[in-house]
């Protein structure tokens, strides 16, 4: 099938997790809005399960199979159970939902958590664009292991790679310092890098200015353009008036109650608390949180999904608590852009990271796993927006140490550098999507070379 003298026409194919959609839809709303016709698509499964509403967008919404399409249990599918099986079905779904689009499609941007699609993209003579949801930094490591430029187990204390900060073992990505754990996860990261000197172009959540040594050291092996944040418009440049959510919800967000909630209480009073849409902190972890945040001077606004929320004491969970309230799921955007919001205790994944970034609350990082533990050594140490939290010998981080980083950001000494930053990073971020900004100049320059090479 030839793409030559065609309109382009972007497929844009995401793994089917919220932290992977949120960033990539966000995307397609921009090529739209440059005037490129755009199709999305993730799995059925998750299509089938979640929030999702593309109305108010000139998106069309596909799906593709994960090979589970009639019985995806109800549990969590261990992942070396699900990424084979993706891996089986999804080439043979993807060159089937291609040929079903009728030649349309020109040009396919695919999530770098399926590298396979870049062999179905060139089996059918399109243009084919890597996204990455992590940052350049985590991405950096994970190729140089691809490499064999690195090796795991990690043999020096310290580990150095080039346009990164040295890192000590704890701060790579929990996939590599602890890579036995989870192999077949493992093999999905670092086999990113497998195919990706074919992709025609690299596009990155990030934005220039937040990595700029690691993005300069990247441009040198590929065709690198970083095209975030993908936050919706109306909380960066404001260009996109309808753009005001993610149009994608794991679970029905309780707006009203977070909003009333957080209606007249005093300006950066309120902590925020979210681990993501994946993980949740084990019952040990859960139960000091709840001692730090019971004993602690600061009111709270708690995302904790079932089953876990029944672990919390239930006059949070009702709303009869004064001090704080846990909810099942939330508008994030919406809660971290609410003034009484002062800090925003969070799991690190890239997403939460730069919403707080863009929305200027500073951070406290409670990594989990996966690149929440470089993120987190990066909100600390290299862009100063924020505290870890340090858990001890035996993983947990204590309800004494949670309350003491908590009262550091809220109104510590070290409060007013770290809130100097925040504004530092918002503008930087918000100045990236403008018209003109790295980013804004990244994407028009994306949809010119796809209107050239199609
Ligand atoms: N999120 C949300 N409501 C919640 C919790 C999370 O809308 O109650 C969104 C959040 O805004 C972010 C995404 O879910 O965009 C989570 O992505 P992230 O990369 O932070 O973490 P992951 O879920 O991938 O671990």
């Amino acid at each position: 099938m030839s793409s030559s003298r065609k309109q382009p026409h972007v497929l844009v194919i995401s793994y089917p997790a919220q932290g992977h959609i949120n960033p990539m839809l966000q995307f397609c709303k921009r090529l739209v809005a440059k005037g490129i016709k755009t199709t999305f698509a993730t799995t059925f499964n998750f299509i089938k399960t979640a929030h999702i509403d593309l109305n108010s967008t000139l998106i069309t919404l596909e799906t593709f199979s994960d090979g589970f399409d009639d019985n995806l249990p109800d549990q969590f599918v261990p992942p070396d159970v699900y990424f084979p099986k993706l891996r089986e079905a999804g080439p043979k779904s993807l060159s089937g939902l291609v040929q079903k689009l009728d030649g349309v499609i020109t040009t396919l941007v695919y999530d770098g958590f399926l590298p396979w699609a870049l062999d179905v993209a060139k089996q059918f003579e399109l243009k084919g664009a890597a996204f990455f949801t992590q940052t350049c930094a985590v991405n950096n490591i994970y190729y140089h292991i691809n490499r064999n430029l690195l090796q795991v187990p990690l043999s020096n204390s310290v580990v150095s790679l080039p346009g990164l900060p040295q890192l000590e073992n704890s701060e790579t990505p929990s996939f590599v310092n602890q890579f036995d754990l989870f192999p077949a996860v493992f093999d999905l990261v670092v086999d990113q890098f497998d195919n990706v000197d074919q992709a025609d172009w690299v596009l990155y959540t990030s934005f220039y200015e937040l990595e700029e040594e690691v993005i300069d050291w990247m441009k040198k092996l590929w065709h690198v353009r970083t095209i975030g944040p993908t936050l919706p418009s109306m909380y960066l440049d404001k260009r996109l008036k309808d753009d005001q959510d993610y149009c994608v919800n794991l679970l029905k967000p309780k707006s009203i109650e977070c909003m009333n909630w957080l209606h007249n209480k005093p300006k950066r009073s309120v902590v925020y608390l979210s681990f993501g849409s994946l993980t949740q902190p084990r019952p040990e972890q859960m139960k000091e949180i709840i001692h730090g945040l019971s004993d602690g001077g600061f009111t709270f606004l708690w995302v904790v999904k079932s089953p876990e929320e029944d672990t919390v004491p239930k006059e949070f969970v009702d709303g009869r608590s004064k001090k704080g309230l846990v909810v099942s799921w939330c508008q994030q955007l919406e809660v971290l852009a609410h003034e009484s919001i002062g800090c925003f205790v969070t799991h690190c994944g890239l997403n939460s990271v730069f919403e707080a970034i863009c929305l200027g609350v500073p951070m406290v990082a409670m990594p989990q796993w996966s690149d929440q533990t470089t993120n987190a050594k990066y909100v600390e140490d290299v862009w100063g927006v924020g505290v870890r939290a340090k858990p001890g010998a035996d993983g947990i981080v204590t309800g004494r140490v949670l309350d003491a980083r908590i009262r550091e950001v809220m109104e510590g000494e070290k409060s007013i550098e770290i809130k100097k930053n925040a504004i530092k990073w918002r503008d930087l971020a918000r100045e990236a999507t403008e018209e003109g900004g790295s980013s804004d100049k990244n994407i028009n320059q994306f949809v010119e070379e796809l209107k050239l090479r199609t």
